[in-house]
This record gives structure tokens, C-alpha cells and sequence, in this order.
């Protein structure tokens, strides 16, 4: 039976097939030893009856019975095992342990499969599987944040000068093509911290109910976290698209008419018209819009005694 390969699997095991086996409870740990019924080597395990995630409250322990899956920890080698698993044969099974009031516990075959059901989850639980959710949740998360960088990154590049040389429309267009992005971002990575992370807090399961209702919530977190996911990630890509949206009405958006500086322009008489230069409609006159009732005037060139670019008309 030495040579029996390694493979994660999980068998049913009978009443027999537990005879040998011992268990006691020590505080909120289930330590139980007897013969592994696949490759018959003496195992021992250690089952933490608490499991640590983001939901419901503790309470203390309540010895009764309790379905739990019990993985092989044999230190015989089988081959085919992966580096990175530290002992057994790859086999799990369940069984039901009647917990005493004194913490002596006798095993007998499980029978209920929705509760086998339930223990193997919460012993793959324990074991870090379910955290791969959280992880891409927090690498997503990770990358919106990068993507709200962008709009840092892009804007200016693109250049407020740019987007001030857009028509009004056009430039409407950006800032709530940005206001959107900066939103949708902020959604993404809202739903994204609550997709990978939580409120942690110590579980105890020491008994069938309180596996039931572990069972019960965590399949349901399960579903939350996955539906969150899901809208972080239906967010980034409109924070995307919205980015996509301001950039290019930036670069490709109807340009206004370019105007020049503010001008002064000094007449014989002495009087000055402020204003910005328009392009002329016939030869020898400048045309200006003045910069006090936006009317448009026309100064033949013979009128123009001195002409000075201004920062504004309103200051001297
Ligand atoms: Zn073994
Ligand atoms: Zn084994």
C-alpha cells in the first residue's frame, strides 16, 4: 500500500473503517488519530472548529454533534504528492463526532450529505480556496486604482489650454465625460475593497447547527462577493469608456475660433476701444470686439494711432 499515488479526492467511509480511531476536544480544536481508511497509515489531525471571515458573530463552544471532514494526514511518502502539500494521501472523508461534555469524542460514519457537503466546504474554506475570490477581488481593485491614476496621468497631458480651445458644447462634453469617470472609478474601487474585503471576525462551529447556518451564510457571502466583483468590474469599464469619451472630444472636438489677446487700441482723438481682434471683412480696417458690451467694431487703419496687447480689458 506504500506505493498507493497521491489524489485529492474525497471517499465515504464506513463505521468500521473508524473503529481505531480517537478524539478528544482541546479548547476550540478537534484532535483526532486513527488509521487513514485509503492508505491505511496512522494519521493524525487537528481541526480548528472556527473559521475566520467576514461574517456573522461567536459565540462559545456547545459540544454536541458535529459533521466534519477529516483530510488524511499521514506522514508516509506517496508519490505523485505536490511539493507544496505538507503530508497525507490526498484523501478526505466525513464523519460525525459526538463531542462530550468532558471533550471526549467518538466518530462514527457521516450520513447526512447535505452536511458533508457543508464540512468539506468549510474544511476547503479553512484551507485558503475560497480566498481566491478575494484575491482577484483585491487585484481588480488594485488595477481601478491604477486606472483612476490615468486621469491624472492623461489630463494634463492632453492640456487644459486644449480642452479651453473647444467649443462650449464640446467642452461640456469633457467635464462630464471626466465627472463620470472620476465616479464610476470611485464605484469600482468602493465594490472592489467590498468584494475582497470585510470585517473579520471569529466564528465558532462546533456543532451540526452552527454548520448548517456557516454553511447557509457562507454560501450566500460567497454570491455577494462574486456580485460585487461583478459590478467593480462593470464599473472600471466605464470609468474606461468615460476616459476614452473626454480624451477624444479633447483631442478630435470642434476647436472654437481662435481669437487674439486683448488689445488696446488708441484713436486720433485720443479715445481707447479694448477689445479682441477679429478677422477683418474689407481691406484698411481692423475689426474688434470690445471687451466691455461685446459689440463689434470696425476702426479704419488710418483711425489707429497706437495699438497695445493688453492682459485684460478690464485692467488698466
Ligand atoms: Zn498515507
Ligand atoms: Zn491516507
Amino acid at each position: 500500500m506504500k506505493s498507493m499515488p497521491y489524489a485529492p479526492e474525497r471517499i465515504t467511509v464506513t463505521d468500521a473503517q473508524l473503529a481505531g480511531w480517537t478524539g478528544e476536544l482541546a479548547g476550540t480544536d478537534l484532535l483526532l488519530s486513527g488509521r487513514c481508511p485509503a492508505c491505511r497509515d496512522s494519521t493524525f489531525v487537528n481541526l480548528a472548529l472556527t473559521s475566520t471571515s467576514l461574517e456573522g458573530a461567536d459565540r462559545r463552544p456547545t459540544p454536541a454533534l458535529l459533521t466534519t471532514s477529516v483530510p488524511c494526514g499521514c506522514t508516509t511518502s506517496h508519490r505523485d504528492r505536490p511539493a507544496t502539500v505538507a503530508g497525507g494521501c490526498g484523501r478526505t472523508w466525513e464523519v460525525t463526532a459526538s463531542i462530550a461534555a468532558d471533550g471526549a469524542v467518538t466518530l462514527a460514519a457521516a450520513t447526512d450529505p447535505y452536511l458533508q457537503e457543508a464540512a468539506d466546504a468549510f474544511r476547503r474554506e479553512q484551507t485558503g480556496e475560497l480566498q481566491a475570490v478575494r484575491t482577484a477581488a483585491d487585484r481588480w481593485t488594485a488595477g481601478v486604482v491604477a486606472l483612476i491614476g490615468l486621469v491624472g496621468l492623461v489630463m494634463p497631458a492632453v492640456g487644459r489650454d486644449a480642452i479651453r480651445g473647444l467649443i462650449p458644447a464640446a467642452r461640456a462634453v469633457v467635464g462630464i465625460a471626466l465627472l463620470a469617470a472620476l465616479a464610476f472609478a470611485a464605484l469600482a474601487v468602493l465594490r472592489g475593497y467590498q468584494a475582497a474585503h470585510g470585517r473579520p471576525i471569529t466564528r465558532l462551529v462546533d456543532d451540526d447547527e452552527a454548520l448548517r447556518d456557516w454553511y447557509v451564510r457562507h454560501r450566500g457571502q460567497a454570491a455577494v462577493a462574486g456580485h460585487r466583483l461583478r459590478q467593480a468590474i462593470r464599473a472600471a469599464t466605464a470609468t474606461v469608456l468615460a476616459l476614452a469619451v473626454a480624451v477624444g472630444s479633447t483631442v478630435f472636438g470642434p476647436v472654437s475660433q481662435a481669437t487674439s489677446a486683448p488689445v488696446r487700441v488708441t484713436r486720433p482723438d485720443g479715445s481707447v476701444v479694448c477689445g479682441t481682434l477679429l478677422s477683418s471683412t474689407r481691406d484698411n480696417a481692423l475689426r474688434l470686439r470690445r471687451g466691455d458690451d461685446g459689440s463689434v467694431e470696425v476702426l479704419p487703419a488710418a483711425d489707429v494711432v497706437r495699438l497695445q496687447p493688453v492682459r485684460s480689458c478690464t485692467s488698466p
